[in-house]
């Protein structure tokens, strides 16, 4: 079943819940009237939750048991609760590398068959934990809900969602616990949705039973202007728009998995970054306001995971972009940044271009092979790179923001390899060695530990 025929039988009939869980946070209107009729348990207002608690917040058994207390005490408040959790802290790191112990290429289908245990672990012990507290509750993999997928394993797209076993387990009071991550394509194979891969099923999980709200727990109590690991002047963000969160996500804010930002958006499900490890109110991610437009740049962020990888000259002719791209796309890899220079020999153009790391090796073997078709004559290969970015949807109107972030980074030292563009974010990639320096410049320039950065006159 598609996620879009699945929303069509969402049954969930909760309207105030949510204003009353977070009308400190003035939901838009249009987020709450899809949820139709007001549902009432004992006279209290009731609402569907979403909860995911990343790695960290369970990442030993008393962190699984603070876990288990706070799903406990949402429910007691006279919600239904839908859990959904990562592996333990580290685990999946641990997972990958063993098997990198057996080859340095594992194979990618036993690859996902693996990684998912992570996740199997940290249900059960949550379940374990809920029925040690009295509760009933009833833990599930991908495949047992079941969640849907495509066949790209590694990464792997969520195509549908089955709700009826969770509906029929809120319907008898039990927790769910779900396994994040994971699921099951049509051939049976499990299938896992890359790395951070547990915030796109709560969200996703949500959007199926049009929850009010998807809570994501995590170690740090909401969306920060910059990772606030890195910087100390990060400053915690009230709102932010889905345009933008998907900015950040995509630009490395690992907060948040940009796919589950693009779910949130798609079906309309507010999503709520808080901590595990406190109870202040964290970041809404929503639809964009008025307010939000007057923000000119909301954030710095920045990826070490990707590599560059750079042709030398190619023929500067019709269709070699295509022949030098293609082969990469049919091997599910995502290029992100492309320039094209002409080649300071005429009639040749250099190109260059960015892959994630995890992709490096592959795209390097492929594009091996495709200049020898071309004839180009030489590939350079640098994994030393970051992309640093700035992002906002003021940007938009804005014709001197470009110019303040490449003053800041020369003010700085830091030289520019490639530079990218949008409607609102501008990104460069730089030698990865300045990437902490130049969040905190560019931060500093923007500043963003001020609460708002208007508009000029
Ligand atoms: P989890 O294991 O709970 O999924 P993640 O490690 O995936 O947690 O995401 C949380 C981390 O995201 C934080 O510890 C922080 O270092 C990082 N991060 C990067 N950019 C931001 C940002 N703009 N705001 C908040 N956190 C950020
Ligand atoms: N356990 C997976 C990871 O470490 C998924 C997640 O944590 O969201 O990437
Ligand atoms: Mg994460």
């Amino acid at each position: 079943m598609r996620i879009s025929e699945s929303l069509k039988f969402g049954i969930r009939s909760v309207e105030c819940g949510v204003k009353d869980l977070y009308s400190a946070f003035c939901i838009p209107q249009s987020a709450l009237g899809r949820f139709g009729i007001p549902q009432f348990k004992g006279g209290e207002l009731m609402a569907l939750v979403v909860q995911k608690y990343g790695g960290t917040s369970v990442g030993d058994i008393e962190r699984i048991k603070n876990v288990a207390s706070r799903v406990i005490a949402t429910k007691n408040q006279g919600h239904e609760v839908v859990v959904v959790v990562s592996a333990m802290a580290g685990e999946t790191d641990k997972l990958i590398h063993l098997a990198q112990q057996v080859t340095p290429n594992p194979d990618e289908r036993e690859m996902d068959v693996l990684v998912s245990t992570g996740e199997q672990v940290s249900i059960a012990l949550l379940a374990i934990a809920f029925k040690s507290m009295g509760y009933n509750a009833k833990s599930y993999l991908g495949f047992q809900i079941k969640i849907a997928t495509d066949s790209a394993f590694g990464k792997a797209r969520i195509t549908g969602i089955e709700s009826e076993k969770i509906l029929d387990d809120l319907k008898n009071g039990l927790v769910v616990v779900v396994a994040g991550f994971q699921g099951v394509d049509e051939s049976d194979n499990i299938t896992t949705l890359g790395r951070g891969g547990s915030d796109t099923t709560a969200v996703a999980i949500a959007a199926a039973l049009k929850a009010d709200v998807c809570e994501i727990y995590t170690d740090v109590d909401g969306v920060y202007t910059t990772d606030p690991n890195i910087c100390s002047k990060a400053r915690k963000l009230s709102k932010i728009s889905y345009d933008e969160m998907l900015e950040m996500a995509s630009l490395g804010a690992k907060v948040l998995q940009i796919r589950s930002v693009e779910f949130a958006k798609k079906y309309d499900v507010p999503i709520h970054v808080r901590s595990s490890f406190n109870d202040n109110s964290g970041t809404i991610v929503c639809k964009e306001d008025k307010e939000m437009e007057r923000v000119v740049v909301s954030g710095v962020t920045y990826n070490k995971n990707e590599a560059k990888i750079e042709v030398m000259r190619v023929p500067d002719v019709p269709g070699v972009a295509a022949k030098l791209f293609k082969p990469i796309a049919n091997a599910n890899i995502v290029v992100d940044m492309i320039i094209q220079t002409s080649s300071a020999d005429k009639g040749f153009a250099d190109v260059a271009f960015t892959v994630p790391k995890s992709d490096f090796a592959k795209t390097l073997q492929i594009v091996k092979g495709t200049i020898k078709e071309l004839g180009g004559k030489e590939v350079d290969a640098d994994e030393n790179i970051a992309k640093v970015s700035i992002v906002g949807v003021g940007m938009r109107s804005h014709s001197h923001v470009a110019t303040q972030m490449f003053s800041a980074l020369a003010k700085e030292g830091i030289n520019i390899y490639m530079i990218s563009t949008s409607e609102i974010k501008i990104s460069c990639i730089i030698d990865s060695k300045y990437t902490e320096l130049a969040v905190r410049a560019l931060h500093d320039a923007f500043q963003l530990d001020q609460p708002e950065v208007k508009e000029e006159k």
